[in-house]
């Protein structure tokens, strides 16, 4: 079988051209670009990486943004203090805090303290409520809302089919599954406990591998013809690599994501696309 793969990088790029003619119409009309306000507490290496990423995401679709950075002493209280002033002010649209926090500050206190409409993570319970319920008008994580649009985006369809998804963190698995059974498919949801996981991800016809272990899932572990969409990413000595073991499922599956190139670009994307719909929901603009 010849397997597809799915051009996480390409479909970004799609996504992030429709955001950023959005932002072209709306300064026709002499409107503001969006604003997005990004805030780092400390040194962490990696976190460093992904804000640098997201300042250039912004800049790509005309988004304005801003970093705010801490130094790793900051007390919980004045980083509560600076997301509420970012909450009152009109010219902000989306605030995101970049995780992990040093570990002294509560990061649920600090996520609860973010403004819903301004939740561009859609981490705050009110979005995650929203989620749980179906009800309109709230923002998705987006790890999970990049994964079902790229699989929309790819021609795949969900309805009907048995998606089992190895992973249950607040932040990809569970509302991973909200989405799909949103979408109509079967859910299954693994995790550490799970007796014999194979008996699952093999009667899978999406797998959405969350795990956070390199190449946990081999050939073995997926039926032919499914869909595998790997969100791990892990630095190793022979390059980066996915929760699956992609050369192994080339061949067997009928379309996968690669890794770097897959979920990751679709994470900005959909960030971005967060903030665009937080602008027009705080601008009355109808999307
Ligand atoms: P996480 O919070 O560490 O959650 C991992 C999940 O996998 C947990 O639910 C855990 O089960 C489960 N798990 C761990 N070992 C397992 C095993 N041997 N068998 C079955 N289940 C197992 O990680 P996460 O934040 O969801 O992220 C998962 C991976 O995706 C990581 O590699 C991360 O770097 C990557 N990621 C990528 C993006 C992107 O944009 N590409 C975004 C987010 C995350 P328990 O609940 O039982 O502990």
């Amino acid at each position: 079988m010849e397997t597809k793969l799915i051009d996480g990088k390409q479909i970004a790029r799609e996504i992030r051209a429709e955001l950023k003619e959005k932002i072209a119409s709306y300064a026709e009309k002499g409107l503001p670009a969006p604003k997005m306000v990004v805030i780092l507490v400390g040194e962490d290496p990696a976190s460093k990486v992904y804000v640098a990423n997201k300042e250039k995401a912004c800049g790509w679709i005309h988004m304005q943004s801003e970093t705010i950075r801490m130094p790793e002493e900051t007390t919980q209280e004045e980083l509560l203090s600076v997301i509420r002033r970012l909450n009152e002010d009109d010219t902000v649209n989306g605030i995101l805090v970049q995780l992990p926090v040093p570990k002294h500050i509560d990061s649920e206190a600090v996520l609860m303290a973010i403004d819903p409409a301004k939740d561009v993570d859609g981490f705050h319970v009110v979005n995650t409520g929203k989620l749980f319920t179906g009800a309109s008008g709230g923002m998705v994580s987006c790890t999970p809302s990049g994964i079902v649009e790229m699989i929309k985006r790819s021609g795949i369809s969900i309805e009907g089919k048995h998606c089992v998804i190895a992973g249950r963190s607040n932040i990809v698995g569970k509302p991973m599954a909200l989405l799909m059974l949103q979408e109509n498919a079967t859910v299954t949801i693994c995790h550490s406990r799970t007796t014999d996981i194979g008996r699952y991800t093999r009667d899978a016809d999406i797998f959405i591998a969350a795990v956070g272990k390199p190449k946990m899932f081999g050939a073995d572990m997926v039926k032919e013809g499914a869909v595998v969409i790997d969100v791990g990413i892990h630095r190793t000595e022979d390059g980066l690599c996915g929760d699956t073991d992609f050369d192994a499922m080339l061949g067997k599956v009928a379309a996968i994501t690669p890794v770097p190139g897959g979920v990751g670009p679709m994470t900005i994307a959909m960030l971005l696309a967060n903030c665009v719909k937080a602008y027009e929901s705080q601008m009355g603009l109808k999307a």
